[in-house]
C-alpha cells in the first residue's frame, strides 16, 4: 500500500519532532534514514517520492539487486550492515556515500588499497559496539580511539563520527547507557582534534529507542520497522557474527 509508508513516515517525523522539543533540540539537527533491508525495490521507491532519500542496506547483494530499479529516483545510500573485505569490489559500484559500519582495522586498509589508485575518498562512521554483547559487530569502545587515528592518516576515508546499535532490552537505562557511552566517545575524540577527523554524525536510534538516542545526542536515526514493517528474517541475521559464513 502506498499509504501505509508515508503515514508511518509521518509519525516517526512527529515522534522525532516530539523528542526534539523535549530535549531542547532543533529538529533540523536529526536525520532520518530508512533502513531497507528486505524491503523490495518497488515499496522504498514510495519513501523517497515523499522526499525521504536517505537509505541505507545491511548486505552488498540487496544492494546490488535493488539498485537498478531506484536508479532513476534521485536518493542517498549509505551502507550500515557488517562488511567483509572481500564485498569491498561490489560494494564501490553502487554509490554508497557513507560506511556506517567500519569496524576494524583490516577492513580500513582494504577500502583503502581500493580507493587509492582510484583517486577516491569515502566518507565513513566507525560503528562501536557500546552494548558489550558477543553478538553484536562493532569495535569495542577501548579501541575507538586508535582506530580513528590510524584512518585518519588514510586520507582516503573521511571520518564523519560514530554509529551504534543500542542493546535490545526493555529496560530504558540500558540502552541509553549505550548511547551516553557513543556521546562520550565523540567527545573524546573531539578533545583529541586530529587532524581531518569530523565528528559532527551520531548515528544511533533504531525503531523502538530512537526518542531515547535523540534525548543522547543522536543526530541520526535509522527507522526500518516502523517505516515499512515487519521484517521476515530475524535481525540476528545481519547481526551476528556465526551467521556470515552464508554470505
Ligand atoms: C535494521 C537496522 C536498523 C533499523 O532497525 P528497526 O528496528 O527496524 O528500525 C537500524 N540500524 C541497523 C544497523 C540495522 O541493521
Amino acid at each position: 500500500m502506498h499509504s501505509d509508508i508515508v503515514n508511518n513516515i509521518s509519525t516517526i517525523t512527529n515522534r522525532i519532532k516530539q523528542a526534539c522539543v523535549r530535549s531542547g533540540r532543533n529538529e533540523a539537527g536529526v536525520q532520518l534514514l530508512l533502513a531497507t533491508k528486505t524491503v523490495p525495490a518497488e515499496r522504498i521507491r514510495i519513501a523517497l517520492e515523499a522526499g525521504y532519500t536517505l537509505i541505507a542496506e545491511n548486505r552488498v547483494q540487496e544492494l546490488k539487486e535493488k539498485y537498478e530499479a531506484l536508479q532513476t529516483t534521485p536518493h542517498e545510500n549509505h551502507f550500515i550492515g557488517h562488511l567483509q573485505t572481500n564485498k569491498i569490489k561490489d560494494l564501490l559500484k553502487y554509490n554508497v556515500t557513507c560506511l556506517q559500519s567500519l569496524d576494524r582495522w583490516a577492513l580500513a586498509e582494504k577500502l583503502h588499497q581500493r580507493l587509492l589508485p582510484e583517486h577516491r575518498q569515502m566518507e565513513v562512521l566507525v560503528q562501536v559496539n557500546t552494548s558489550g554483547e558477543e553478538s553484536k559487530f562493532g569495535i569495542a569502545p577501548e579501541h575507538v580511539l586508535d582506530l580513528v587515528a590510524r584512518v585518519s592518516r588514510l586520507g582516503t576515508l573521511k571520518i564523519k563520527g560514530l554509529m551504534t546499535i543500542g542493546i535490545l532490552s526493555g529496560e530504558n537505562g540500558k540502552v541509553r547507557q549505550c548511547f551516553r557511552l557513543l556521546k562520550s566517545l565523540q567527545q573524546q575524540i573531539m578533545d583529541a582534534a586530529m587532524p581531518g577527523v569530523i565528528m559532527d554524525t551520531l548515528s544511533m536510534g533504531m525503531s523502538g529507542d530512537l526518542e531515547t538516542a535523540i534525548e543522547e545526542g543522536a543526530t541520526m536515526v535509522r527507522v526500518g520497522t516502523a517505516v515499512f514493517g515487519q521484517r521476515p528474517t530475524t535481525d540476528g541475521y545481519y547481526w551476528n557474527e556465526s551467521v556470515t559464513v552464508y554470505e
